[in-house]
């Protein structure tokens, strides 16, 4: 499949086009950003670790009965995923008290929490995603009644796999975002991506992190945290 015209370009990812209506292709990029893309900068390979190990995790979740947007990975960085019209809807779940859960609610990071804790914000960077619930969300025409259960229920199910998942690798799942899409027939799938840019991920033995805090935070190391992760879900071979 075939690259056409560039759609989008966002913070860490380019959508093109292709000759089949029904499919795009994504680019990953090596940029970042944070704090609302205030603080920018580069992390050398992060396009093909996030490309390759949120596509390696979209097959999981898809063997588990997941549906998602993905379709065939081109290359190191491109991949062709199913054109979806996304829910303004950013979805967390969190396991472990961190970032924006520890700071708003005034805890330490770290708190291991009984039942992981859901949290929607809206999708909108002009009003900095501002945190909702259920029935903002319908106020705002968002999503439906149906899809916001249906996506309730894949959050927790992608919860249940990758917790269990990274656990194998040595990692604690800490926290992640997840976005989700409507097919043209009103499928709900997973899209966006799964990767160290929107999960928190750290060394179950000693703590340490291994996602995009090391970046936010000026923690050093940052290249070399998405290399470990890459090894971690890959083993030797990444
Ligand atoms: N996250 C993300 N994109 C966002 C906001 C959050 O991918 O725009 C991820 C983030 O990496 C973390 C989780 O969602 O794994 C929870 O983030 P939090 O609300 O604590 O905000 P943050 O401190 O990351 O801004």
């Amino acid at each position: 499949m075939e690259k056409t015209v560039q759609l989008y370009e966002g913070k860490a990812k380019k959508v093109y086009a292709t000759d089949d209506p029904r499919y795009v292709i994504v680019s990953y990029k090596d940029d970042a950003t944070a704090f609302d893309g205030t603080k920018k900068g580069t992390i050398r390979g992060k396009g093909a670790v996030n490309n390759r190990m949120s596509n390696f995790l979209m097959q999981k979740l898809a063997e588990e009965g997941v549906p998602t947007h993905y379709v065939s990975e081109i290359n190191d960085r491109e991949t062709v995923v199913k054109k979806v019209e996304i829910v303004p809807l950013e979805v967390i779940v969190r396991n472990v008290s961190a970032g924006h859960f520890a700071s708003r609610y005034g805890v330490e990071e770290g708190i291991v929490f009984d039942e992981p804790v859901l949290e929607f914000s809206y999708k909108n960077d002009d009003l900095h995603d501002p945190l909702l619930n259920t029935s903002h969300a319908l106020a705002l025409k968002l999503a439906t009644r149906e899809e916001i259960e249906t996506i309730r229920f894949m959050a927790l199910k992608v919860n249940q796999v990758l917790k269990a998942f990274f656990a194998q690798c040595g990692v604690n799942l800490i926290d992640f975002k997840l976005e989700f899409g409507r097919l043209p027939n009103g499928e709900i799938v997973l899209a966006d991506e799964i990767s160290p840019d929107t999960c928190r991920f750290w060394d179950a033995k000693t703590g340490e992190k291994l996602d995009k805090d090391r970046f936010r935070r000026d923690l050093g190391n940052v290249e070399e945290a998405y290399q470990e992760m890459m090894r971690r879900v890959f083993g030797e071979q990444a």
